[in-house]
């Protein structure tokens, strides 16, 4: 049997009709970028999030960023990010020419650990970015309390967690503003680039629309010196197809993943924990052992294919080099980074490719090994 880490294809094979559908509306129509589409899916994500506005954008990486800049985050301020995260987070943080701070994570839900924030705050700074990473939704109480105490900003980066819950509200209004990536593996993925704020702050959103569109509200009237990170119509018209589907979709993702928390307990490996107020929406099933490499090694043979998120923490990489954070600088993020392994979950995974996993994983622990 092969076991791809996420199957592309049959989502869209699901929806050829209504996504050629779409692709044929926006052929038509003549206009490409910032138009009817984009006007929708702003409405309908703004609406499924539970937020008042929403401004779309190139990717996620720039979502994050226009956030940071509207909130007047600059050069000389620093803003508070996990360790353990995919770079663009700390990336977002970079380009607005402020400088990442980073908190480690709380070493049994992955997500930056309220309780090490406070330690980090200094005078400069300004933000808290708090990532709901795997798609779990990081303890946003207890961030937005440190915070409220401290005047700062707190935003998201939701891009592995459309639609997971914290305490019954929607990732994407539980701070000042998210970034939402819709790159092609995210729980909604567009089929190229994308991205998206959301926010209930109508000011912040005005600020992301302008920076995002050349610094401008009225064409050739530039307030101040902007980017050109837009969604475009084509994205816009095939997410609001699969916008339709992100509930069951996600819900798909549980029953993969409590199939797996069922067959693989007391299995020698350590299992995603989930908090009682927590409901993610499994972007990815991570799983740790001492003995990753070997794991997937032998799960490759067997024809699963899985991934490690991440491989190198931010702080370790040749672009972050000027922090001068030595190695066991930020130990959990580096245990993590060495013993986490992704498994194969996606909505149009099989039964049998669950149990198939599963298999392949008792037969490498009765190897011994
Ligand atoms: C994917 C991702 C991003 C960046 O999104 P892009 O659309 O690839 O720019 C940011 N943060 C996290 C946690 C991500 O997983």
């Amino acid at each position: 049997m092969n076991v791809p880490f996420l199957d592309l294809k049959a989502p869209h094979e699901e929806l050829r009709v209504e996504l050629r559908e779409a692709f044929d509306r926006v052929l038509d129509s003549g206009w490409y970028v910032l138009g009817e589409e984009v006007e929708q899916f702003e409405r309908e994500f703004a609406d499924y999030c539970g937020a008042a506005h929403c401004v779309g954008v190139g990717n996620g990486l720039d979502a994050l960023h226009m956030i940071v800049r509207a909130c007047g985050i600059g050069e000389g301020d620093e803003v508070i990010v996990p360790s353990n995260t995919y770079i663009a987070t700390w990336l977002a943080v970079s380009h607005a020419g402020a400088t990442p701070v980073p908190v480690e994570p709380d070493a049994r839900t992955y997500n930056i650990a309220p309780a090490s924030i406070e330690a980090a705050i200094t005078p400069r700074t300004r933000a808290i970015i708090a990532v709901h990473l795997y798609g779990q939704p990081a303890d946003m109480d207890a961030i937005n309390a440190i915070a409220g105490r401290h005047g700062l900003k707190v935003i998201e980066d939701a891009a592995q967690a459309h639609g997971a819950m914290y305490k019954n509200r929607r990732v994407g209004t539980l701070g000042d503003a998210a970034g939402f990536s819709f790159y092609p593996g995210k729980n909604l993925g567009s089929l190229g680039d994308g991205g998206a704020v959301t926010t209930n702050d109508p000011a912040l959103a005005e600020r992301v629309r302008v920076l995002s569109n050349y610094g401008s509200r009225v064409k050739y009237h530039n307030e101040v010196k902007g980017f050109n990170t837009r969604l475009d119509e084509l994205q816009a018209a095939l997410l609001r197809v699969k916008l339709r589907r992100l509930d069951s979709w996600n819900e798909r993702r549980k029953v993969v993943a409590a199939a797996y928390l069922d067959a693989l307990a007391g299995g020698g490996l350590v299992l995603p924990y989930v908090p009682e107020w927590a409901d993610p929406v499994w972007h990815l099933f991570a799983v740790r052992t001492p003995r990753r490499d070997a794991l997937q090694v032998h799960l490759q043979n067997g024809g699963v294919h899985t991934m490690i998120h991440y491989p190198i923490p931010p702080h370790r990489q040749p672009a972050y080099i000027e922090l001068a954070i030595p190695a066991g600088g930020l130990p959990i993020a580096e245990a993590i980074s060495r013993e986490m392994l992704s498994l194969p979950i996606g909505p149009h995974m099989a039964r049998g490719q669950v149990e198939y996993v599963v298999a392949c994983i008792a037969e490498y622990r009765q190897g011994g090994r």
